[in-house]
């Protein structure tokens, strides 16, 4: 059970998702409005695990929304749905902080799976870890790449799908330059050459969490011109 905001203006969208989410056991609140959403999600402290925002909202946009809910320091999980297959909509949607995307229409199957993915970062099954494979420790961190969750000695954080996946790749060619456009196309599905700087505002996102110091990182290390090197 998880506790998800749908931010969607057209009711009856907005109806259909919450009788599916409820379907499927979770608690759901609506906001029609953008700036209502803004408020609810500002700070750090949030009473959500889940938030699918539309992008075409009144108030503001949920681009808008995104950035305000990054900036208060929240990093709930956001699921954006863009109006339609516009490469520089979804890439705008990611910019400012949404963990994924879906276009209008999109089949209710593929917007489960995806929330799904989403919340399994809230899992609390408080099994063994399924794979001893899924941790990477490195310095004073501990990665746990099945349960999306990182370890410091100031305590723990846990990871968006994203976020998760963007360091995987790195730490996965550990030691060598990659290039930005690789870590693009692997983890957000955007073409190579994309004009984006969502790789680097994942970094700084990263780099809050491993590095002691993050503007001397150690671990995550810009290649410039190029891209990003994982040093463990
Ligand atoms: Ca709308």
């Amino acid at each position: 059970m998880a506790r998800i905001l749908v931010v969607e203006d057209e009711e009856h969208l907005a109806e259909g998702l919450v009788f599916n989410l409820e379907a499927e056991g979770h608690e759901v609140e609506v906001a029609a409005n953008g700036l209502e959403a803004a408020e609810r999600l500002a700070g750090p402290e949030t009473d959500f695990d889940l938030v699918i925002l539309d992008v075409m909202l009144p108030g503001a946009s949920g681009f808008e929304v995104a950035r305000r809910v990054r900036a208060s320091g929240n990093y709930v999980p956001v699921l954006m749905l863009t109006a339609k297959d516009d490469p520089a909509d979804i890439v705008r949607g990611i910019e400012e902080g949404a963990d994924d995307y879906l276009t209008k229409p999109f089949k209710l199957d593929e917007l489960m799976v995806r929330i799904r993915a989403l919340l399994r970062r809230r899992r609390w099954d408080g099994g063994p870890d399924e794979d001893a494979a899924a941790v990477v420790q490195f310095g004073d961190v501990s990665v746990h790449f099945d349960r999306f969750e990182i370890e410091t000695p100031e305590g723990r954080h846990e990871l968006t799908p994203r976020e998760a996946g963007l360091l995987r790749a790195l730490i996965e060619r550990e030691g060598e330059a990659v290039p930005r456009g690789e870590l693009l196309e692997a983890v957000w599905g955007l073409k190579p050459e994309t004009r984006t700087r969502v790789v680097d505002s994942f970094v700084v996102r990263l780099r809050r969490y491993v590095e002691k110091d993050p503007a001397r990182p150690r671990h995550i290390v810009s290649v410039r011109g190029h891209g990003y090197r994982f040093v463990r």
